[in-house]
């Protein structure tokens, strides 16, 4: 099964969390809306959960991201030595 994440640090507010969730869904859903709850003052309702649930990403993916963004080429100056 496909693991979900949400990272606080993508949604900025006043206090600057940084948590970071990764997990099958359900349980990324709950820890996230217990965590909007306590930490942010949302409440949580069918509708926040609703909203988290949009806001999960897919781990594969992100991992595709990273492996994008990483560098490709060897740096000159290791290989002129
Ligand atoms: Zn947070």
């Amino acid at each position: 099964m496909t693991r979900k994440w949400i990272d606080c640090r993508d949604y900025p507010d006043d206090i600057g969390c940084t948590l970071y969730l990764s997990g099958e869904e359900d349980h990324v859903l709950r820890a996230a809306a217990e965590h909007a709850a306590s930490v942010h003052g949302k409440q949580d309702t069918p509708e926040l959960r609703d909203q988290l649930r949009s806001m999960l990403k897919d781990e594969n993916g992100d991992v595709a991201r990273l492996r994008r963004g990483a560098p490709s080429l060897p740096r000159r100056e290791e290989v002129e030595k």
